[in-house]
Order: structure tokens, then sequence, then C-alpha cells
């Protein structure tokens, strides 16, 4: 899932496993996964088998994959990959399940004492530090996110935002000590700083929300993220690995929030993200964003669910734009999707335009809207350095 791969190798390598990084999701991968799966599948499924084999051509023997008890499709990944891969030729592989319906009746740390073929009481002090590692590495990750989508927008230079965010990926993977970590969102601040900025602009806010693989990994979502943000728009999204590992913590007070915003829609979680999506979109409507992207996996139930809620229901009251994008291994035509963003982004300018024109108080503004305070405390230390 994207940039997330850093935090899961500290978290293994604290524990003294060879760690093998697939190749970043690519064409090669998503061919083979489609191949190899049943025709139905969501998405995520055969991108993530492709990865496996990815990992497996570099020497991997053991796969760890996430699973859920969700009313999905999600508990299923790791059993009927493994069979695939058996067929497939790749007899010797096995793929570990790595429960995470709830952290907090810790059946991963049985998992992660199997991996490391451990029992003795030293492998205990390496668990501490492997989770403290993995978590801060996680919430760093959702640092840097939080950054590149303030910052593109305002870069003079398209591409200089990419360039310090895959810099500074590999700055962290390096980062493995304690002291090193505590500094690190310095450093975060520090290098987009640096950066060539318009601070005369004033983009247009956008939340994103969708399903968790495909909202993170930005070969499946057609970099969705870079390419709104080189046209100007600032993004917000909340999920990230981090989000929802907190969320599985039970210490998520964001997505408590969102719950309770969506609950008289859905009172139930469904899978996937839907529950949250809702909140999402309500809560950046009440927030007077200019728009909100939704995109998940074609097929996927739980966020189909979603869309048809928000078409439905929630536009009707909330009236914040919206776009949706379902994506799957056929959905890798370039030219049709830029046009899609581009068209959306124009409409919700104009719009903006148009509450700008019946607004005094914006008009007395230079001409700009004024957005109520919104984010985290990192957002808005971001927002503080463009301005000052
Ligand atoms: S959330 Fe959607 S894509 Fe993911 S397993 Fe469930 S149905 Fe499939």
């Amino acid at each position: 899932m994207g940039p997330n791969w850093v935090a899961f190798k500290t978290l293994f390598t604290s524990l003294d496993l060879d760690v093998v990084v697939p190749d970043p999701t690519n064409r090669e991968a998503i061919k083979i996964g489609v191949k190899y799966s049943p025709e139905f599948v969501c998405f995520p499924f055969k991108a993530t088998l492709g990865d496996f084999v990815s990992a497996i051509k570099k020497g991997a023997d053991t796969l760890v994959m996430a699973i859920d008890c969700g009313p999905c499709r999600f508990g299923f990944y790791h059993a009927v990959q493994e069979r695939l891969l058996h067929d497939m030729g790749y007899k010797n592989v096995s793929v570990i399940p790595l429960d995470q319906a709830d952290l907090l009746e810790f059946k991963w740390v049985k998992t992660l004492q199997d991996l490391s073929g451990r029992r003795d009481l030293f492998i205990y002090s390496k668990f501490v530090k492997a989770v403290i590692f993995f978590l801060k590495k996680a919430k760093l990750l959702n640092d840097i996110q939080t950054a590149e989508g303030v910052f593109r927008a305002y870069e003079r230079n398209q591409g200089d935002t990419t360039r310090i965010f895959n810099d500074m990926l590999l700055k962290l993977d390096e980062a493995n000590t304690l002291s090193e970590l505590r500094n690190f969102k310095k450093v975060i601040k520090e290098d987009f700083n640096n950066l060539d900025i318009d601070k005369s602009r004033s983009p247009l806010r956008v939340g994103l929300s969708g399903e968790i693989h495909i909202s993170l990994e930005p070969y499946v979502n057609l970099d969705i993220r870079r390419k709104l943000g080189e046209m100007g728009v600032e993004i917000h999204q909340s999920l990230s690995l981090y989000d929802w590992v907190v969320h599985k913590f039970h210490l998520n007070y964001h997505r408590k929030w969102l719950e309770h915003l969506s609950h008289p829609y859905l009172p139930m979680d469904i899978g996937g993200e839907c529950v949250w999506v809702l909140g999402e979109y309500i809560d950046k409507a009440k927030a007077g964003f200019d728009g909100f992207v939704h995109e998940y996996p074609f097929t996927c139930m739980p966020e189909v669910t979603a869309r048809t809620i928000i078409t439905n229901k929630l536009k009707k009251i909330y009236d914040l734009p919206i776009i949706y994008f379902s994506f799957d291994e056929h959905a890798d035509a370039e030219g049709g999707f830029r046009t899609r963003i581009e068209a959306f982004v124009d409409l919700i300018t104009d719009r903006r335009k148009q509450e700008i024109m019946k607004n005094a108080k914006f008009q007395a503004n230079d001409n700009k809207k004024i957005y109520p305070h919104y984010g985290d405390n990192f957002y808005n230390e971001c927002t503080q350095l463009l301005h000052t």
C-alpha cells in the first residue's frame, strides 16, 4: 500500500527477520494477479497477489497478509491467495494471516512470535521496540502525507513536492534510532519549508476518501493525489495506515466522530470504509470544502453502498460536489481519467467563484474564500509554515 512498506519493514527487521520489499505495484504485478485470480474477486486481491509474486521472485518464502473478520471478502484473502500461489507452482511459500480485527485482543503478538520463531524473554524487548518503531514510522508517514497534500498545491515547479516526498521515504527508512524518529517531524517541516512556493495562491480544498488499498496505493488509483495537487488543489485525506491501526486499538477519536456523523444513515459497520466515507463526506461539507473524491475498487460492496447513500441522500442535504472513481485492472486509461478530473476541478472552481460573488466577507478578503478552522495539529503547523 504505497509508502507504507517503510513502517512494515521496520516492524519485521526489528524482530531480526530478513525483509524482502516487493517492487512497487506495477503493470506486470497487476497482470499476474489478474491472470491467476477469480475474475469477480475484488481488485485489491488481484493487486496484492501480484505483489506477493514479486516478493517471491525476489526471494521471499513467507508472506504476511492482514485479515479482518469484516462482513466483506477481506477475511478470505490470505487463505485463497495461499492456495492460488501453491497452484501457480510456489509450493513452499506460506501466507501468514495477521489478525487485525481487534488489535486489543493481541492475537497479532502470537503471529509475530511465530514469525520470529523465538519464545525467549529477550524477544519480548524486541517486540516492544518493533511495535514502537512501527507506530512511530506509521505516524510520520501520516504526517508526510498531510504535508504533501497541502504543499503541492502551492509549488511553483511541478514535481518538487513529489521529489521531496520520495526522498523523505528513503530518509525515514534509514532512520532507525528513537532520537532520529523523535526529530523526524522537524525534518519533514524543514524539507517542505525549502520548497519554492507561491504564497499568494488560494487553493481549492478537496477531501479524499474510499477503500483503504485503493486510497493508499498510487499505482492503482492512477496517482490521483499528485494529479489533483498539480492542478492546484489542496488534498485532505485522513485515511492512512496510522489512522487505521489507531482505530483498531480503539483510540481513534476522529473516526468515532465520523461514525457519529454517519450513524443516522448507516448504523453499523458493513465492511470497507463505508461508515467513515459517509462521515468524511458530511464532515468535509460542514467544514466548507469545495469538493470530495470517493475512490473504490469495482465490485466493492461496502463502497458501492456508500456511493448510493451519498448520491441518494447526503448530496441532497449537504450539496458538496463529489466525483466517484471505481478502479480495476481496466482503469488505466490516463486520458479519460485526466479529463474527468479536469472537468471536476473546473466545476468546483466555478462554484467557488459563485460563492465569493454572493458573500461580502469573501469579497472583502481580496476575493478569496474564508475556510473555517479545520485539520489536525500537524496540518495546522504546515499551514503556519506556508503563511509565515
Ligand atoms: S472492502 Fe471492498 S475491496 Fe476490500 S475486501 Fe471488502 S469488498 Fe473487497
